[in-house]
């Protein structure tokens, strides 16, 4: 299990997550909603280690990760799709998706993880020598899943991944993240299309002006009318 507890951090003097506290229970897909700047993407940085804790405490299968270096959290089991996926475009498919491996050293288990992506993302197979710069932008985002896949994580982080895609990829990308999380992997999952997203999650939480304001199963979000006015346009 992923816990934060009353995590504060920010940018120079200004902060943006106010004690913060949630939780991401194995193999569930927990959702974080909340408007452009609420600070899901802060909030994601710092669980992955790319942003310094001010105060609180990160905890994932008993070990303390609030001090911890990215790299160590990857190996700890917590891979981190970021925002806008950061993929290298002239670099091949193959060589993105393998930059993701480099946490284990195994090389059976990397190949078999390679295939697994594969598998879930065929297209990626027919363009695995192309330049990841050359896909669609739905492929690109394949390719940024996939590469957080490749370090074997049993929990996955994922920065709005249906960002700037056509309402049909959307739909894909989603279906391919509930996949993952049916596949056993816990799936920690920022998302503008509020609705589809706690179609598949397990839980939800609401996050305004860097602090929690709702928690609840994801189906009774799905019924709360303060969502459902705020975030699903109803
Ligand atoms: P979005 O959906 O637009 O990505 P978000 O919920 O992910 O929004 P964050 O990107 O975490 O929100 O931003 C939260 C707040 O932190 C915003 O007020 C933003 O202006 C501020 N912020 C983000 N990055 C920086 C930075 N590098 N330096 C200073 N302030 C920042």
């Amino acid at each position: 299990m992923l816990t934060l507890d009353n995590v504060s951090t920010g940018y120079d003097a200004t902060n943006v997550l106010h004690g913060v506290s949630i939780t991401a229970q194995p193999g569930e897909l927990t959702v974080v909603l909340g408007a452009n700047g609420s600070g899901k993407t802060t909030l994601f940085k710092t669980i992955s280690g790319l942003m310094r804790v001010r105060a609180g405490s990160i905890d994932y299968e008993g070990r303390q990760l609030h001090r911890a270096r990215p790299n160590a959290i990857v190996k700890a089991g917590i891979a981190h799709c970021p925002e806008g996926r950061h993929l290298f475009g002239k670099m091949s498919v193959e060589k993105n998706l393998r930059l993701g491996s480099y946490p284990h050293r195994n090389s059976s288990r990397t190949e078999e993880i390679y295939a697994e992506v594969l598998d879930m993302f065929p297209i990626l197979k027919e363009k695995a020598k192309q330049p990841a710069g050359s896909l669609s932008g739905g492929q690109q985002q394949m390719v940024a899943i996939g590469r957080a896949l490749m370090s074997d994580p049993s929990l996955l982080i994922l920065d709005e991944p249906s960002m700037g895609l056509a309402p049909i990829i959307v739909e894909q990308v989603l279906e391919s993240v509930a996949q993952i999380n049916r596949n056993g992997i816990g799936v920690l999952l920022s998302e503008q299309n509020a609705k589809a997203s706690l179609a598949i999650a397990h839980k939800g939480y609401v996050l305004a002006e860097g602090r929690i304001v709702l928690a609840d199963e994801a189906s009774r979000l799905l019924d709360n009318p303060e969502v459902q006015a705020a975030y699903l346009g109803l």
